[in-house]
């Protein structure tokens, strides 16, 4: 049976313990996974912290330079990890899924080769001039969750690299191994250290944020472990960037055509499953507009086939693990109990962690579905009558990751787009995503931001040169 290794100070690590890891499609054992111990986790930072200074070292031009040549491994091996990305995580390999993610992590890292972050004259008299630098941090300590798992190590990852920290990843014990193989691939055009592995639960994580040597931590999950990051992080002050996931509300305004729009927000809710920390978790309706949103949407819905996602054909696969598939499960039946409207599409396969794509209608803010966050294929249609109400409706949950606009005429969206409060709001799309435009949350989703300039300068610390004339 095939064995994956952590990945320390350039070399692959002989594991004390491992964990098997299953296909969610079929049950199928897929490999076993290390589980690291304490003294791997004192390995991997001790390798990281030695690596540092050197990395920090070179020129920018160069690690701009290798960074784009990771972009180049990793499109070298996009088909073969999307593969294990689609036998791990369970999305499937066409459509939004797993070549998908593949494109994605080149375009995450050829982004952050691109960019530079020059140093600032920020005062300047006859007197003095004070020029602000940005300077790496240190060693990163990178959480990554199960959804996107090798799509959000590229985003943690990457722009610490690049800005000249090293990096400890632990990926989640759900979906490790193909994190595994990425990062064994990229460290063939890196210098041993600066990027390392470790993996195991939240308890191995735990050692990891809490650890006195780590300088960043870069999280991605859910709220209530985002809390306890902020508590570890009291060990090490370390700054921290949290993307804790949200409950996107979409609007479509009074009078929007249904047909024009469903493909988007089909797409915008059922990416990867649901199991996306952007996608439309909550979808506000006009009454009037209701029943044709409904139809639309249900006829994208009974279009998908729904399977193992290794079949070319296949557009929605199983949910990544029981734990998830429970959970949307419950939600379902709370709003079945509750006389809501259920539809659902698609012949799921016996085996596996399989749900049709299910579209809940006749229900309200204030029921489980709508208030608590699904991260699955089950989305709820809320009917609105006055569209403050539909924007306060948007507002009043303490998530605030995305949230969208719907409308024929962008310009009526703008208005409304401006009175609801997330991180990004899109109009006309939802989830759209860019490396080059800055990503993070409001409220409850977490603080810091991803991506572009600004995902740069979160890996960093300010240092200013202040000359006497
Ligand atoms: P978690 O937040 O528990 O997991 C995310 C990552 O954090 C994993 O690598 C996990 O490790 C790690 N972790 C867990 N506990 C700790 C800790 N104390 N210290 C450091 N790291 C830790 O998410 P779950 O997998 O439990 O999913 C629960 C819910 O979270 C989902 O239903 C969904 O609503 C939301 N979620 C949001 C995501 C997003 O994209 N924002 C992604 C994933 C989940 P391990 O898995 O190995 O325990």
């Amino acid at each position: 049976m095939q064995k994956y290794q952590n990945v320390v100070n350039g070399e692959l690590a002989e594991p004390v313990e491992s964990h098997k890891i299953f296909n969610p499609a079929n049950g199928d054992l897929l490999g076993l996974a290390p589980i690291s111990t304490e003294n791997e986790v004192e390995q991997a930072v001790s390798a990281a912290r030695d690596a540092q200074l050197a990395w920090a070292r070179r020129s920018d031009k160069e690690r701009a330079e290798i960074t784009a040549r990771i972009a180049k491994v990793l499109e070298e091996n996009s088909e073969y990890l999307a593969n294990l990305i689609t036998r791990e995580q369970g999305k499937p390999l066409s459509g939004p899924g797993s070549r998908f993610e593949m494109q994605a992590c080149v375009g995450w890292t050829q982004g952050p080769a691109s960019l530079e972050l020059t140093p600032e004259v920020v005062y300047e008299d006859d007197e003095r001039k004070d020029t602000l630098h940005r300077v790496p941090l240190g060693v990163v300590a990178a959480i990554a969750p199960w959804n996107w798992p090798l799509m959000i190590a590229i985003w943690q990852i990457i722009p610490a690299i690049r800005m000249g920290n090293t990096v400890v990843l632990k990926p989640s014990e759900y979906t490790p191994i193909a994190t595994l193989e990425m990062v064994r691939l990229i460290n063939q055009v890196l210098p041993p250290g600066v990027l390392n592995t470790i993996t195991g639960d939240g308890r191995i994580g735990s050692k990891l944020t809490s650890h006195p040597d780590i300088d960043k931590i870069m999280f991605t999950g859910s709220e209530a472990t985002g809390r306890r990051i902020i508590e570890a992080s009291t060990h090490n002050l370390a700054p921290i960037t949290l993307e804790l996931g949200g409950n996107d509300a979409a609007i479509v305004l009074p009078g929007t055509n249904a047909g024009a729009i469903a493909e988007g927000l089909f797409w915008g809710a059922f990416l990867n499953m649901g199991q996306t920390c952007a996608c439309i978790k909550r979808l506000y309706v006009h009454e009037d507009d209701y029943e044709a949103v409904m139809s639309s949407l249900g006829n994208i819905a009974s279009q998908m086939t729904i399977g193992d996602g290794t079949d070319e054909n296949v557009l929605i696969g199983p949910l990544q693990n029981k734990m998830q598939y429970e959970k949307v499960r419950e939600l379902v039946a709370d709003a079945r109990a509750n006389q809501c409207d259920v539809r659902e599409f698609g012949d799921t396969p016996d085996k596996g962690y399989f749900l049709p794509v299910t579209l809940v209608g006749d229900i309200n803010d204030g029921q489980r579905l709508v208030d608590e966050e699904q991260f699955g294929p089950a989305l709820p249609i809320v009917r609105y009558r006055d569209l403050n109400a539909a924007v306060a409706s948007a507002n009043r949950l303490p998530a605030a990751l995305g949230a969208s606009v719907w409308a024929d005429d962008p310009a009526t969206a703008a208005e409304t787009a401006s009175r609801l409060e997330a991180g990004t709001i899109w109009i006309n799309q939802h989830g759209a995503i860019h490396p080059m435009v800055p990503f993070g949350g409001n409220k409850a989703s977490g603080y810091g931001c991803e991506f572009g300039l600004e995902g740069l300068k979160a890996v960093t610390q300010a240092r200013v040169i202040s000359l006497k004339k």
